[in-house]
């Protein structure tokens, strides 16, 4: 029976074994796998917020490009007083444009003449006036003589030059995209002068910016981004605050032809080998395409562009300003800190979770095992209990039995004998009663049937009723009880119930005393409470065993291996006993040494 209860143990700890090694190769896939998966978000994330990022910049250049380069215009119309073909373009970019307040005035500086002229809408004319406040700042920058950018970008405003093209120009050398080490500059005309646009800061924030926003970094795909734009000092350009860090950025009010879709004589260019800085309006020119080599053995295209019939070429400049460098920068960061901070907080959330689940299942696996073990015990004592109850009832039963059938049969007649007979009888029947009478209490206190009557006791008093019902047990083992009294402590206490437990206990130590005959029942007071100590010096109790025996039906192996009488009942039932009193019970004991038992309660 034991072997099997082992063989089914040693089978469960194998299954439970595997259970656990799976899951923790299941641990180690899944660890590996969102270390995948987040690889794979972080590229998409970046792929998707570099585009993102890419789109709004291209849609925000392409607003100002298309304010800029539609007001590209020959040079005659600064001389002639006629502003219709300025106003057609001012008309057509207003219909095309989804931000037609994006403008909010024109001036004309005049290099040459040193004068200014400003747009007046109401007459729809240029008319001879000063710069409005906003672009005073631009005229010294005008007016140096070297390379101005196409932005003045603290106001915001457009800076457009106009050349002086009235000669007439029979060759120009555009050099290749393959930089030479020494770049080639085309021989550029002299400026007259500088349109200058200026725009409405608020229309590019509230509009162009919020709308952009809107559109590329609305948090409806979960992902959430902060926006800055900064000038190219990194001081923001509205009244955001600056990003610690970013996670993509691109150039904002990038006029390079590359971002060009306004222009009109676009695809007449020559493909390859145009210069990034300089566009023609070549429409009646003929293009000859030449390959020289230069000293640095590098290809260079030679652009010859003549016009044999009328000097007319226009030359647009389009270069934002030197080096390449824009003048605002769009910084785009997550707002958890940046994509890879957002990764791993991620993966690291997932982990937590998944490893969870798996310690959760790890440890029901186990919760279950150990649950399932304990019942198997529980049922290996019950079948225990029968079999030692049936053997205890045997005896007596037996006594009892041969006793009256001598009484019957007269074997026993003299009344001295009949007496002892009986005397006999009654003993074993007291027995017999006295263990059923444990069984019910038992299954009484199990069922919470049972009902304490709690009076204000003497402990004394009670302590000598159960050395007084014990007594036949220690006359007849020889037992010497070494007696402490407690000095009229009063418990509140049921009478039979408490009796009963220290009966047990004193019973328990006559058991298992090997043979050592004495025993004391010790009294402790202390502020409200009383121990009362029931020391032996017998067989002793295994460290394993102490915790389970005043668990139901547990009987120390070595003492069902002596044949030890008991059904292991007793110190459960006390220890039931004791906590209805509101008090405790502990035990210490060492193997061969002896065993004290304390029982703690409150006094009144
Ligand atoms: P029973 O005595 O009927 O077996 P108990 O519940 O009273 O049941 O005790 C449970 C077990 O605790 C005993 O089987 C025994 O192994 C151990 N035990 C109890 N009291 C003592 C003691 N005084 N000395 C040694 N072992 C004890």
């Amino acid at each position: 029976m034991r072997l099997a209860h082992m063989k089914r143990v040693s089978h469960s700890l194998v299954f439970v074994v595997v259970m656990i090694a799976l899951l923790a190769v299941l641990a180690v896939l899944q660890y590996v796998w969102l270390g995948q998966v987040s690889d794979g978000e972080r590229e998409r994330l970046k792929a998707r917020l570099e585009s993102d990022t890419r789109r709004f910049a291209d849609d925000f250049n392409r607003e100002m490009q298309s304010a800029y380069f539609n007001f590209q215009l020959p040079i005659n119309i600064w001389e002639s007083n006629d502003w219709s073909e300025f106003n057609d373009r001012y008309d057509f970019w207003r219909g095309r444009s989804a931000y037609p307040n994006l403008i909010r005035s024109f001036s004309f500086v005049d290099l040459k003449r040193d004068s200014i002229l400003v747009y007046d809408s109401a007459s729809k004319s240029f008319v001879p006036g000063t710069l409005p406040e906003n672009v005073a700042g631009v005229r010294t920058m005008l007016k140096q003589s070297g390379e101005v950018p196409a932005v003045a970008s603290e106001v915001p405003a457009l800076l457009m030059p106009v050349y002086d093209v009235h000669e007439s120009i029979k060759k120009i050398i555009v050099r290749s995209s393959d930089s030479p080490p020494e770049p080639i500059k085309p021989q550029m005309p002299d400026r007259k002068g500088f349109l200058v646009i200026e725009l409405d800061k608020s229309v590019v924030k509230d509009g162009i910016v919020a709308d952009l926003t809107k559109k590329y970094f609305s948090e409806s795909d979960g992902a959430n981004y902060d926006l800055a734009i900064v000038d190219a000092q990194n001081r923001p350009v509205f009244d955001t605050p600056v990003l610690a860090g970013s996670d993509s950025t691109a150039k904002l009010l990038d006029l390079q032809m590359d971002n060009f879709v306004f222009y009109q004589n676009r695809d007449t260019l020559p493909r390859t080998g145009v210069t990034r800085s300089v566009v023609f309006s070549a429409t009646t020119q003929k293009i000859e395409t030449k390959s020289a080599k230069t000293n640095s053995n590098s290809n260079i295209d030679l652009h010859i562009l003549t016009d044999d019939i009328k000097p007319r070429i226009d030359i647009r400049e389009s270069k934002p300003r030197d080096g390449g460098e824009a003048a605002w920068v769009l910084n785009v960061q997550h707002s958890s800190g940046s994509i890879e901070n957002f990764i791993t907080s991620t993966r690291r959330r997932n982990l937590g979770v998944s490893f969870g689940i798996l310690s959760l299942i790890g440890a029901s696996i186990l919760f279950i095992f150990l649950s399932a073990q304990r019942a198997r015990t529980l049922a290996q004592r019950q079948v225990d209990f029968v079999s030692s109850v049936s053997h205890e009832f045997r005896t007596p039963l037996a006594v009892i039995y041969s006793a009256s059938e001598n009484l019957a049969d007269g074997v026993a007649r003299e009344p001295g004998q009949i007496t002892r007979y009986g005397e006999l009888i009654k003993n074993e029947g007291r027995k017999l009663s006295a263990m059923v009478e444990q069984i019910l209490e038992f299954a009484g206190a199990r069922s919470g049937k049972r009902r304490y009557d709690f009076e204000e006791l003497n402990l004394d008093d009670l302590i000598d009723d159960a050395i007084d019902e014990s007594r036949p047990l220690i006359d007849r083992e020889k037992f010497t009880i070494e007696r402490e009294r407690c000095g009229s402590a009063i418990v509140s206490a049921d009478r039979a119930a408490l009796t009963g437990a220290f009966q047990n206990l004193i019973s328990n130590s006559v058991k298992y005393s090997n043979g050592s005959k004495w025993m004391r029942i010790g009294c402790v007071r202390h502020d409200g409470k009383v121990s009362i100590e029931f020391e032996d010096e017998g067989i002793g109790i295994a460290p394993v065993d102490l915790k389970q025996i005043f668990e139901p039906f547990f009987r120390a192996r070595s003492v069902v291996d002596e044949q030890i009488h008991g059904n292991g009942l007793g110190l459960s039932l006390v220890k039931e006993t004791v906590e209805a009193h509101r008090g405790s019970i502990e035990v210490e004991s060492e193997v061969g040494k002896g065993s004290r038992f304390v029982i703690q309660l409150p006094t009144v």
